[in-house]
This record gives C-alpha cells, sequence and structure tokens, in this order.
C-alpha cells in the first residue's frame, strides 16, 4: 500500500475508533421499538423506565400530538420541498412564528430546521468585525459553531461568573456592539443562568444579551415561558432561540424570536434560513396544538416539577451525589468515565435507560449519569427507577 493510498485514512477511522472502544468511550445507540415516553420498548423486548429523554413536558409519544400531526397531513400535505421565501411558507408557519413570539413576549419569531440551525444563523448575519460576543464558556456547541461562524470578536467568560463576565465586557467595551450569549439553561447541569444578574450587567455595559432556551421553553417560570420568566426578566432579553425537538413534542425544528427588525434581518440574510428547506407541515400544524394545551394548562408543568422534586430528594437520601438545583435535569455523578458507563450499563440490565456522559461532552473527571424528569412519570416510574439506582449503587460501591 502506497502513502496516498486512501486505505490509509480508513484505517485511522478504525483506529481511532477502537480506542474510544478500548477507553469504554464509544457512544453505542439505544434502539427503541415504540413511541418516547416514560417506558419505552427495547430492541431486545424489554420494557424500560426511560430518564434520558428532553420529554419534559411528556408530550413526544401523545396521542392528542399524533392526531394533531395526522390533521396537519392531510391538509397541508407531507413536506414542501422549497425554501421558505421561494414557496415553502404555508399559512401554518407564520401563525406558529406569530404565536411562539406571543408566547416568548418578543414582536416576532423566525423558524429553523433546528436549534442547531437557529444558533448556527443568529451571529453572522447580525455582527461583524466591530462587535463583540461575549460567551459562557460551557455554551453549547451549536452557539460555539455560530460564533466561529461570524467575524465578531470573540469573549469567553468563566461559566457562570458573573464576575468574569463583567470583566470580559470591560475588556470588550470599545467595541461597537456587545452581544452576551448565555445558555437559558445549561443541559450538562441542569444550571440555570443568572439571567437577572446578567441582564443587570447588560444594561450598565450597554450590551445586548442573547439566550439559548433549549432546556426552558414550555416549563420554566410561572407560566412555562422561559428562563426568562424565571428570573424576572421578561422583555429585558433581546434574542431567544429555542428548539421544538424537546418539551413541547420533540420532534424537531428551532426558532429565533425578538425584535421585528431582528427577525426581518434574519429572515434576509441568515444562511441556515435561506438555504435549507422549511419545517413540515405536521411539525409546524401539531406545534400549534401544543401551545395550545400550554397556554390552557398548567397540568404538565406542575406535575413535572412535582416530579422533579421528589426525585431530587429521593436520590440524595440513598447517598447519590448530584448536581444541586432545581431543574428536571438531575446530574448524578459518577466522575469518571468508565464507572459512569458502568453504572449505565447496570442500570439498563434493572430496566432503566439512563445515559452515561463523559468528556469531551463533559470536563475531564465530572462523568455522570444524567437524568431527566419527565411530566409523563408516575410515582411508580420513579420508585422502580430509584430501586434500581440503589441497587446499582451499592454493587458499585458509589453510595455515600
Ligand atoms: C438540544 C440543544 C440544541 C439543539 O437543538 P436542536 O433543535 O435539537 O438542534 C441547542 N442548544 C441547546 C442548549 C440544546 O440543549
Amino acid at each position: 500500500m502506497s502513502k496516498n493510498d486512501p486505505q490509509h485514512f480508513y484505517r485511522h477511522l478504525d483506529e481511532r475508533l477502537d480506542e474510544a472502544r478500548a477507553q469504554g468511550l464509544f457512544k453505542q445507540e439505544r434502539v427503541l421499538m415504540s413511541r418516547q415516553g416514560p417506558r419505552v420498548l427495547c430492541d431486545d423486548g424489554v420494557t424500560r423506565i426511560n430518564l434520558c429523554a428532553n420529554n419534559y413536558l411528556g408530550l413526544s409519544g401523545s396521542e392528542t400530538l399524533v392526531q394533531a400531526g395526522i390533521q396537519a397531513l392531510k391538509d397541508y400535505g407531507f413536506g414542501l420541498s422549497s425554501v421558505r421565501f421561494i414557496c415553502g411558507t404555508q399559512g401554518p408557519h407564520k401563525a406558529l412564528e406569530k404565536r411562539l413570539a406571543e408566547f416568548l413576549g418578543t414582536e416576532d419569531a423566525i423558524l429553523y430546521a433546528a436549534a442547531f440551525d437557529a444558533n448556527g444563523g443568529v451571529f453572522e448575519p447580525l455582527f461583524d468585525a466591530d462587535d463583540a460576543i461575549i460567551s459562557d464558556e460551557l455554551n453549547h456547541a451549536s452557539i460555539i459553531d455560530g460564533i466561529r461562524l461570524c467575524k465578531a470578536n470573540r469573549y469567553r467568560y468563566k461559566h457562570n461568573d458573573m464576575d468574569d463576565l463583567a470583566r470580559q465586557l470591560a475588556a470588550a467595551d470599545s467595541h461597537r456592539f456587545k452581544l452576551i450569549v448565555t445558555d437559558g439553561v445549561f443541559s450538562m447541569d441542569g444550571t440555570v443562568a443568572q439571567l437577572d444578574k446578567i441582564c443587570a450587567l447588560a444594561e450598565q455595559h450597554g450590551a445586548l444579551v442573547m439566550i439559548d432556551e433549549c432546556h426552558a421553553t414550555g416549563f420554566m417560570g410561572d407560566t412555562g415561558r422561559g428562563t426568562h420568566e424565571h428570573h424576572h426578566v421578561m422583555g429585558r432579553v433581546d434574542i431567544i432561540t429555542g428548539t421544538l425537538g424537546k418539551a413541547l413534542g420533540g420532534a424537531m425544528g428551532g426558532f429565533t424570536a425578538g425584535r421585528r427588525e431582528l427577525i426581518e434581518t434574519l429572515r434576509q440574510r441568515s444562511r441556515p434560513y435561506l438555504f435549507s428547506n422549511s419545517l413540515a407541515p405536521a411539525i409546524v400544524g401539531t406545534s400549534l396544538a401544543v401551545l395550545d394545551q400550554l397556554t390552557q394548562s398548567s397540568e404538565l408543568r406542575d406535575r413535572l416539577h412535582a416530579n422533579t422534586a421528589f426525585f431530587r430528594d429521593a436520590i440524595q437520601k440513598l447517598g447519590f451525589t448530584i448536581k444541586p438545583g432545581m431543574h428536571p435535569i438531575v446530574p448524578v455523578m459518577l466522575f469518571e468515565a468508565p464507572l459512569a458507563q458502568r453504572f449505565a450499563q447496570r442500570l439498563y440490565e434493572l430496566g432503566v435507560l439512563a445515559t452515561g456522559f463523559f468528556y469531551p461532552v463533559v470536563p475531564l473527571g465530572q462523568a455522570r449519569v444524567r437524568v431527566q424528569m419527565s411530566a409523563a412519570h408516575s410515582r411508580d416510574d420513579l420508585t422502580q427507577a430509584l430501586a434500581a439506582f440503589e441497587q446499582a449503587g451499592s454493587e458499585l460501591g458509589i453510595l455515600n
């Protein structure tokens, strides 16, 4: 084989994959044979309690939403085969953008195929080399990638550290426009950004504020609007990005919300919007039904928060270390990657689906099993899951 043989490349890939397997860092996909839900049928024929979906409001497998989706399919068809500005905008797309803006308390909103695209397409059209973006170091990968596509000057502040944010704002002072960007809720820890302090600092320094609400829209705050409602700063956040792929039914799709002229600029210039297909009618129609449901009743939010309080309390009483907080993301800390892998595997054998996370998804030495509560979990689901945690924890000698 010559040095330039492409086989070298493929062998290189295989070696890297083998290395990951040998280190216990290989991510194995679990195959489900049922709808998403609090209990799921796995491909070995076993039904397991599911503690690792972003199905916060329990809507992903909902029969009501399936029926709404069927109706939207019948009325508006399967697909659009077009980007929005050519012939890919139907009435429901405009209606959903309006409803999302109302729900979030902004003037307008724009849909994307995913929140990854919303974040990928938000910075470059709005900011250039005269400007500065000041970003929490643990922001989601899609924010990091979006900032990379933009010519603005980059500043990073230590995770959730308001003193460092103030320092970075001072350092960025000479730039024309300044944008602070943070996850509203951080997906690996369930940490809620200190938006009240961030907005105060922003006002002090003449900066704009952007939040990524993927783990907040639909259930954070008194009426589920998100982290800005939770921290009582509605109207003081300039840009909100979020997903339809988590609490709001979990199919796919993302959005950016903000002032009219900002959203109009994105419609003209945001590349993932201009050069990618329209969101499917079934998703759009169903998402409208989701927003109707969420504004009519607080039942799902209430159940989610009750489940979260119950589980956070019970898992600590069993002797596990968790990251403190109030969010339905509950990180159960194992610290070392192979242990997190073994623990997740044992839970799986005991009838519980919960995924191990380790470097590079979380910092080295911070490996964990991340548990996520859902409104759809019954008390019985949670009690049974806790028994499995207790057994696996005592077998592996983890309990405090
Ligand atoms: C899940 C997630 C995204 C990506 O959302 P998609 O709609 O699945 O692309 C972006 N940001 C954060 C913080 C997320 O958790």
